[in-house]
Formats: C-alpha cells, structure tokens, sequence
C-alpha cells in the first residue's frame, strides 16, 4: 500500500482572512489545551492506485464528509500529536518528529490504512510551520501542539479496508496540559473497565482507544481524580498505563521501572526518551511487570519512592495518590520528587533548546 513518492510538492491556498496580530498575541497569551487553533492546516488525498496525491496548505475549514464515510462507521482513524517549540535563538524545533512518523505508521498497519512516508509526514508538518510558525507561543510550558492524523473518506458502508483516505494536520497553541499546572497528579485504579486486550489495538494510535477509555476517565473525575490508570485485560493485575500517559516507578534502591510495551500500551516516544535520560543518570532502568499489590505494598513500605506519568500533552507529572474500590495510598511525599525534578528539567530543556541535545533528538526547522 506504499506510495510511489516519498513527498511531494504542496499548492499553497490562499487564505482569505487569517487572524490579526492583535487576536493571535491574544491567543496566545492564554492558550490553554486544545481549544484555539493556528489559521491553517495541511490536507493530502490517498486513493488506491494513485497513493498519495493532492497536498495543500491551506485555511483552517471545516471539511464536508459525506454521511456514509468509512470513518464515521467503523472507526478506521489513526493520530499523532507532538510539539512544535520556539528556541532561544528564535528557531523552531520538533522532538523526535522521525519517532512519531514511524509510530503512525505502525498504527496505519493495524488500522488496515496505507503507510504515509515518514519523509513526507515531517514535510507536511514544516509546510504547516512554514504558514503557522507565529503561532508558538512563548514561556514556560508553552508549545505548539501538533495533530497529525488520518481517516477513511471512501463513500462505502460495506465492512473492510477503505480504498480512500485523507491526511491532515492541524495546530493548536497549548499551555500546560493539566489546568492547575499540577504537581502531582492523582489516580483512580479501574476494575471495572480496561482499555486494551492482547490482540487488540492498544498498541495503536487510534480514535477508537480513546474513545473507550473516555467513561473510566469521566468515573474518575466524578471520584474527584485527575487520571484513570489501566489494569491488563487478562489477570487484571498488572498495571498497564493512563489514558494518555505511561507510567515510572523510581524505588530507594535505585531502580526505576515502567511497564514493558506487551503490544496493549502505547509505545510512548516521551517513555522511550526518558528511558535513555534515566539510565544516563546511572539509574538502573528495567521494563517488566508490576502490580497494582505490589504498587500499594512498595508505596507503604517506602521502598517506591516516586511514580510519575509522562507523554507528550503532559511532558512528565508526578502521581501523588492512588485510589480505587479497597486501596487508597500516596506514593512518597505526594509531590514530585528528586529524579522526578531532574529528569524532567534535562527532558524539557533539550527540547526547548536551553540544554545541548546531545542525543539528535531535536530537529531544527
Ligand atoms: N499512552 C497513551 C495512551 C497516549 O495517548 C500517549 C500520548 N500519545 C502516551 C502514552 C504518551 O506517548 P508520547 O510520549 O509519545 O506522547
């Protein structure tokens, strides 16, 4: 299902009204999460036998869908999202943007959708910074959230893989991702609900995962939590990850742990990166199992002396108290802690450009 291409030439629309500079330094001043929008956005066609065709960057608009698109029946829909950062020397960088373009396409491989070249993933998200670049906002916490995202537009009601697709990214300017700007996050365990189960799409980035996790979610906010955290789909034991976070846990000794990528997590590039960071410490990082007993009996004893989840929205947090149907404890003081701190300062630092990336994880524009 490749494309011949592995990027190709974007036509320029024009946009007829794009916001004044008064209503953009507005925006930007306040961007909170998710909510405003940059004045444009990126759209290429796939059909089968022609791949991948049609790129523009034009304005932001809603798009006409005929009521009988694939997407709107059976869920065949897969994202990305990363950040878009203004660095003291007034460039733009993206972290990691290469990890990102290959992730989408393991997701477009379990959602049954063509590949997009990863060449032509990161060239639709600079033709996109190229008309948008004024729109990162500035100051601690503040990025350019980026959407990347795919979705079958074929007109068929028939169940299988659609023969038509369309690609788009959009930006959105964000502050910090928990409204409070948090400390610490806290967590409500779910036994009721999982989100993932061997075989299924957890490994994927797709609408679907998300929408399913959205009443575990709303359960534990109506509990008074931030967070909901996922138990495997089998023993219901072994704790998995958020709705859109993975988890560490940092022991007395030493160690730190995060649960291994079974195939019903997302392989988060946030984890993959603070893995390195850690051990660069000379923390000894395992990826394995580890249970929600275990979670409570090693907060207790003290021996887990931080937890914290990280991704991208969220950058790194730390969790403080966990609760569900008979547990309820705090993982050590209940606010961030030392490797914590750290490792979060190295993380966000390299990608603001204000600490020196010495592992090419940063790519200038
Ligand atoms: N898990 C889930 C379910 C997520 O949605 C995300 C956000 N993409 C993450 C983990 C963290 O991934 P990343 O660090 O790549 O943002």
């Amino acid at each position: 299902m490749a494309t011949a291409a592995d990027t190709i030439e974007f036509r320029e629309l024009p946009h007829p009204a794009p916001t004044s500079d008064a209503d953009r330094a507005l925006a930007l001043a306040n961007p909170g999460f998710g909510t405003q929008f940059t004045d444009h956005m990126v759209s290429i066609e796939w059909t089968e036998g022609e791949g991948w065709h049609n790129a523009t960057v034009g304005p932001l608009q809603p798009i006409p869908l005929h009521p009988a698109s694939a997407v709107l029946h059976y869920a065949q829909e897969i994202f990305e999202g990363l950040k878009a950062y203004r660095h003291p020397d007034g460039s733009t960088a993206l972290f990691r943007p290469e990890e990102n373009a290959r992730r989408f396409n393991k997701s477009a491989d379990r959602l049954a959708m063509p590949h997009l070249p990863e060449a032509l993933f990161i060239s639709a998200i600079e033709a996109l910074l190229a008309k948008d670049g004024g729109w990162i906002p500035e100051g601690a916490g503040a990025s350019l959230y980026l959407r990347p995202f795919m979705f079958a537009d074929e007109v068929f009601l028939g169940v299988r893989p659609a023969k038509r697709y369309r690609f788009m990214v959009i930006a959105s300017p964000a502050g910090n991702y928990f409204k409070s700007g948090a400390p610490a996050v806290s967590i409500w365990v779910s036994s009721e609900y999982t989100r993932a189960a061997p075989g299924g799409t957890g490994a994927a980035k797709c609408g679907g995962n998300y929408a399913a996790s959205l009443v575990p979610q709303a359960a534990a906010i109506e509990r008074g939590f931030d967070q909901v955290v996922f138990l495997d789909a089998v023993e219901r034991k072994w704790i998995e990850e958020l709705g859109g976070m993975n988890l560490f846990f940092v022991f007395d000794d030493g160690r730190v742990v995060t649960p291994a990528l079974t195939g019903t997590i997302l392989p988060g590039i946030t984890r993959a990166s603070l893995i390195e960071l850690l051990r660069a410490e000379g923390l000894d990082v395992s990826e394995g199992r580890y249970s929600i007993d275990q979670w409570e009996a090693d907060a207790r004893s003290g021996k887990l002396v931080e937890c914290f989840a990280c991704g991208t929205a969220a950058v790194v947090t730390a969790v403080g108290r966990v609760a569900g149907h008979d547990i309820d404890f705090t993982v050590g003081s209940g606010g961030p802690g030392q490797v914590t701190e750290k490792v979060k300062a190295t993380l966000t630092g390299i990608q603001r450009g204000e600490i020196a990336d010495s592992h090419g994880w940063v790519r200038k524009l």
